[in-house]
């Protein structure tokens, strides 16, 4: 591991920088907070939720354990995190991917899906129908929540 105070390469398994003396731990930052700049382009998990202010949240990359205890109230979709411009670099794939949520929102919801209905609107108008139907999805897995709190209690 790297010293962070002399930039010393030490053996894993120690404690201590064997240069400077620094303790050698590995902040959670550096463990699992990914670059934006990495994420550009890539299809990465993103949780989303409703916050306790009622808005739609979403947590890049959540760790197994943030998956798990969002499993009832949150839910798991793989985005292509786009540039700070908000430009794709090919509209068709945008378009593709929001017509993969879309039909996979309205598979869980238990709605037809139906290509044709989406095959002509512009991607701002498919964007609206996907988080209407997102808002619909998370409300429905919030419910089911407060339902199977209030079960328990
Ligand atoms: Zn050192």
């Amino acid at each position: 591991m790297k010293c962070v105070q002399c930039g010393t390469q030490n053996e894993p398994q120690n404690k201590f920088c064997i240069e400077c003396g620094t303790a050698l731990v590995e902040s959670t930052a550096q463990k699992y907070v990914i670059p934006y700049s990495r994420l550009v382009g890539q299809e990465v998990p993103v949780l989303f939720l409703f916050d306790e202010l009622g808005r739609i949240a979403g947590i890049v990359n959540p760790s197994q354990k943030i998956i798990d205890e969002h499993k009832m109230d949150g839910v798991l979709q793989k985005v292509v995190i786009l540039e700070p411009t908000g430009q794709v670099k090919s509209k068709g794939s945008e378009i593709d991917t929001l017509l993969t949520f879309i039909q996979q929102s309205k598979e869980f919801l238990g709605e037809k899906y139906n290509a044709d209905e989406f095959s002509q609107m512009s991607p701002g108008d498919l964007k609206k129908v996907y988080l209407h139907l997102f808002e619909q999805i998370l409300e429905y897995k919030s419910k089911r929540q407060n339902s199977l709190k209030s079960s328990n209690s």
